[in-house]
């Protein structure tokens, strides 16, 4: 059984629509598929349909941008929360409001290094995008023959502490955390130590995170080399999280992250569908529950 819970579509910065993903997932002999936009359930529907069609089971997630203790940014996967849950509304606009401002923001910094860009070009990149993120940003400027590719783009101009980079709103870690059980959902920290130091989300703080209600930690990203993954897998069993493994795929808009180039063993898969179960019959949410499309 092949299950890979992390993935991008043109709701947010993948580049393929949920339909075109659910459709490459299942050519790739994936059995179970998360998808998990950022910020976002807007793929969800159309995921849906691709699912049934496709005769595979959809996970319906997003990844959502959060802060951990004012300092560094987290990214927390959620599983099957309630999407009409009022406080995750709310956090979410904010969210997405946070990626709308910012965009002016760093187009007129790309103008001061002297590149000729502006809201439209961005607007064709993001497409319907719920999520607009520097990747369109990044897009754009292919499209306008400033960089090669996203890759170029993030290292030339829109990285942390490159020229037009410009920071945004994100959800507060433990609050988000909460917002997802009350949600009747799980949590998951996504790619805890990938591009990071180790240090900031330790075994200390992961242990205070699972107290609080963290179900997960993805252990086996593309982020984390092998050393990385043997600690946290080492962590998640002595806390009794989930360990997960994926390829957060954005279609072609990210390098060696294929599709199921890591997958999540089938019983951590159903300690989380446990977890994800009894969340829901608590939080007394209409929570979604998987698609079974098998
Ligand atoms: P944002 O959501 O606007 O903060 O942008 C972050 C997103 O950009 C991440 O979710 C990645 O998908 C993408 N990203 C970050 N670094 C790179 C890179 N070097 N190349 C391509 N995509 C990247
Ligand atoms: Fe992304
Ligand atoms: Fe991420
Ligand atoms: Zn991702």
């Amino acid at each position: 059984m092949r299950i890979d819970l992390h993935t991008h579509s043109r709701a947010s910065d993948g580049t393929q629509t949920p339909g075109e993903l659910v459709r490459a997932a299942s050519a790739a002999g994936i059995d179970v598929l998360g998808l998990t936009d950022h910020d976002t359930a807007d793929g969800w529907d159309e995921a849906v349909e691709a699912a049934i069609d496709a005769g595979i089971t959809l996970v319906r997630g997003m990844e959502i941008s959060t802060r951990h203790e004012g300092g560094r940014g987290v990214h927390l996967l959620a599983y099957l929360p309630d999407p009409t849950y009022p406080p995750l509304v709310a956090e979410l606009v904010r969210i997405l409001d946070g990626r709308d401002e910012r965009v002016p923001m760093m187009l007129r910094k790309l103008r001061e290094c002297g590149i000729e860009i502006d809201a439209a070009d961005v607007r064709r990149a993001a497409g319907a995008a719920a999520a607009t993120g520097r990747p369109h940003v990044a897009d754009a400027l292919v499209e306008l023959g400033a960089v090669r590719d996203r890759e170029e783009a993030f290292a030339r101009y829109l990285s942390a502490g490159r020229p037009a980079y410009v920071d945004r709103y994100a959800a507060t870690l433990d609050e988000m955390v909460d917002i997802v059980t009350g949600a009747g959902g799980v949590s998951v920290i996504a790619h805890p130590w990938g591009r990071h130091e180790r240090t900031s989300l330790d075994e200390p703080a992961l242990a205070e995170l699972a107290d609080r209600g963290l179900a997960g930690i993805e252990v086996d990203h593309q982020d984390h080399d092998q050393p990385a993954r043997r600690d946290l897998r080492a962590i998640a069993r002595n806390l009794g999280l989930v360990a997960t493994g994926s390829s957060d795929h954005h279609g072609t808009g990210k390098t060696g992250h294929d599709l199921a180039c890591n997958t999540t063993d089938p019983d951590e898969f159903a300690r989380l569908l446990e977890l994800a179960q009894a969340s829901a019959e608590r939080s007394g949410r209409a929570a979604p529950g998987l698609v079974n499309g098998a």
